[in-house]
């Protein structure tokens, strides 16, 4: 298990009094650091679902399979069926299959989300006079042809729009080295055609919020949003009228917190994520801080 995060004074913090019937969560500092889950994850996402309650985990990252995420939780400890995990491809796919359904596109992406749009029976061409929305998201196979065709497509031909999975600049690695993410993509395409990208379903976009919701069938409302970083899932819930609570396990400090202006700040404070359960509930379980 990961350190706990240092004491936090109690009246920076906020815990929610009652369950929420649907709950989503960032991943990566939220609910695991590094290759660790962090404290009280497991207990709590057990409880939630013991309870019927639907759980969600997040990422922007369009290189990957939702299954490799639900393998990544299992490894550690944390056995998750596929369906409780989405990204970027999910969201592109259900975003397309809602308002684009007959549309043409051109991937600039990796295997999982062509395979994802295949799957979902989305046409794709390489053929810049039928091509309708270019998709351009992290794709570390991208090349000068590929510029090509997005540009005859949207300046030449005049006819797609330029979309993106999600508006990342650089995916972080651990250690403190990076790789350029769809943002360059998109950047390099706007600047040879002039158009602006019109579409982001991923983080801070509350799109990506909404797609969910209509895939599990919950108002915004009745879920609550957690996440690490204030800029990203917290902003994108206050966008979509979600509740939200920033947990204190990655990049957001209390002095961060304290520093923005209230229209900034997330419903709920927690030190560690597990307070989503209420209070009277802890108590009935017989939990406490030292047990995870
Ligand atoms: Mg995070």
């Amino acid at each position: 298990m990961a350190e706990p995060a240092p004491a936090v004074s109690s009246d920076t913090l906020r815990f929610p009094d009652k369950l929420y019937e649907g709950y989503v969560f960032d991943l990566d500092g939220t609910i695991y650091l590094g290759d660790e889950l962090l404290p009280g994850v497991k207990r709590l996402i057990l409880e939630l679902r013991e309870r019927g309650k639907k759980v969600i985990f997040l990422s922007n990252n369009p290189t990957k399979d939702p299954e490799m995420y639900s393998e990544k939780l299992t490894k550690l400890g944390l056995p998750t069926p596929k369906e409780e995990t989405v990204n970027t491809v999910v969201t592109m796919t259900q975003w397309l299959l809602q308002n684009h359904p007959d549309a043409t596109v051109f991937p600039i992406a990796e295997e999982p989300l062509k395979n994802a749009l295949r799957d979902a029976g989305i046409k794709m061409s390489e053929n810049p006079e039928e091509i309708d929305i270019v998709i351009a998201s992290y794709d570390r196979t991208f090349e000068y042809r590929k510029l090509q065709i997005a540009f005859d497509a949207i300046w030449f031909h005049k006819r797609a729009m330029l979309v993106t999975t999600n508006p990342d600049r650089y995916c972080p690695f651990p250690g403190g080295r990076g790789e350029p993410d769809a943002a360059a993509i998109v950047a390099a395409i706007e600047a040879c055609t002039g158009a602006k990208c019109e579409v982001n379903v991923g983080k801070p976009d509350p799109i990506m919020l909404k797609t969910i919701m209509d895939m599990i069938g919950l108002d915004a409302k009745d879920c609550v949003m957690t996440g690490d970083r204030l800029y990203t899932e917290i902003r994108m819930a206050l966008d979509a009228g979600m509740p939200s609570a920033v947990v204190f396990t990655g990049e957001t400090t209390p002095e961060m917190l304290e520093a923005e202006t209230d229209e900034n700040k997330p419903e709920y404070v927690l030190d560690r994520i597990d307070r989503l359960i209420p209070q009277q509930i802890w108590e009935e379980l017989g939990w406490t801080e030292d047990d995870e």
